[in-house]
């Protein structure tokens, strides 16, 4: 059977524009490019397009200053190429379009990772059967207008439309459009109006609420609030003779010290179980083996700063740690804030994160005895959404 151009299936391409400076976040950089938890706004951005098998080919439009950065970033994608933006979004939108040809195509911005499927399903449906498909959300807030005279004026709130992105099109219509208004002066604040002012009439589709444009550092957070880890640590050590006896960190005053291949800081060891298993990872026993030369007699400290490391490495931060030293001897309560003061310092929060008390076994088992000591630690990771 002879094949018909038509029958096939449209190509579809995307341009995500992330050319402009992000100014509004008081960042230092590009707000698509901060991280939230394990990835940066625009890789969540990007999964939502990659997501779709339907879409064969994303253009990631960046500013000068960002491209090897974001080149870095998308490397991991052979589906995605970076082109450099120009002096406007218009400017930057059309040398994104030009990259690539296609039949249909996404225009979204970068700093909308929260884009769902069916928004970007419908917009393409729309592109293909009407020409355009944008998505937009009915005005909640009530719109006015500030007249000549400066007073408020009201507008019809249910013919008033928040209109978002993806706004898609068919590559030729949209393409044109943006040559036309590239030959004028005029400054365009989104694809449909390029669209509408070269004589086409854009069509919304539903968008929704959760698809905001993260502009500045509350709306990231807003946005992706942290969600939380629970983790739990315990150990016990020995007391022995010609031993320090070191609990967080600290050198406590006392004839006898615990035994263990490192310092055997009890404290710490239930703390850095406590952050290992909220992180879901292998316990000290694992990480740092008791046959191990290199750890005989360390410093627990200094292997903190590596389970630190470990857990902030998977994008978690240390929401707070609470502790319990289980000690029939010493009295405890006046180094306990010491030992708070140097675990916090060491998990890099504030003292007020680090709660530290102590309990005796009334005199009972092996810990009344005075032959041990023993700690339970708990902690919350926090982990942010996007
Ligand atoms: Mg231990």
């Amino acid at each position: 059977m002879k094949y018909k151009p038509d029958e096939r299936a449209p190509d579809i391409g995307a341009v995500i524009v992330c050319a402009g400076k992000g100014e509004r976040t008081g960042l230092p950089y590009n707000k698509v490019l901060y991280a939230v938890g394990r990835k940066t706004v625009l890789e969540s951005t990007l999964d939502k397009f990659l997501a779709l098998p339907e879409i064969s080919h994303v253009t990631v439009v960046a500013a000068q200053s960002d491209l090897e950065t974001v080149k870095e970033l998308t490397l991991p994608y052979p589906e995605v190429s970076v082109v450099t933006g120009g002096n406007t979004r218009s400017q930057s939108v059309y040398n994104g379009l030009k990259a690539h040809e296609c039949d249909i195509v996404l225009i979204h911005d970068g700093a909308r990772p929260f884009v769902d499927e069916q928004t970007i399903k419908d917009s393409i449906a729309s592109a293909a059967r009407y020409g355009s498909g944008i998505a937009a959300v009915p005005a909640v807030d009530t719109v006015k207008r500030i007249n000549a005279d400066g007073a408020l004026a009201s507008l019809p709130r249910n013919e008033l439309y928040n209109v978002q992105t993806p706004q898609t099109f068919r590559y030729r219509d949209i393409t044109n459009a943006y040559e036309k208004a590239l030959a004028t002066d005029r400054t365009f604040t989104d694809d449909a109006e390029v669209y509408e002012y070269a004589g086409y009439a854009p069509r919304p589709v539903q968008g929704t609420y959760e698809n905001v444009k993260i502009t500045t550092a509350g709306d990231l957070l807003r946005a992706a609030p942290p969600s939380c880890k629970i983790g739990a640590g315990f150990d016990l050590h020995l007391l022995v003779e010609n031993r320090a006896l070191i609990l967080g960190g600290v050198e406590i005053d006392y004839p006898l010290g615990l035994s263990g291949h490192s310092d055997a800081d009890v404290l710490t060891h239930a703390v850095m179980d406590a952050l290992l298993s909220a992180a879901d990872l292998p316990d000290i026993g694992v990480l740092f083996p008791d046959t191990d030369d290199k750890y005989l007699g360390v410093s627990s400290m200094l292997l903190l700063d590596r389970v630190v490391n470990e857990v902030k490495a998977r994008g978690y931060a240390i929401g707070n740690v609470s502790a319990v030293v289980i000690a029939q001897q010493p009295k405890l309560a006046p180094v306990i804030y010491n030992i708070r003061k140097s675990l916090a310092a060491a998990l890099g929060v504030t003292v007020d994160k680090v709660n530290v008390s102590a309990s005796t076994t009334e005199r009972l088992g092996i810990i009344g005895e005075g032959k041990a000591i023993a700690a339970t630690a708990s902690c919350i990771l926090t982990e942010n959404a996007i």
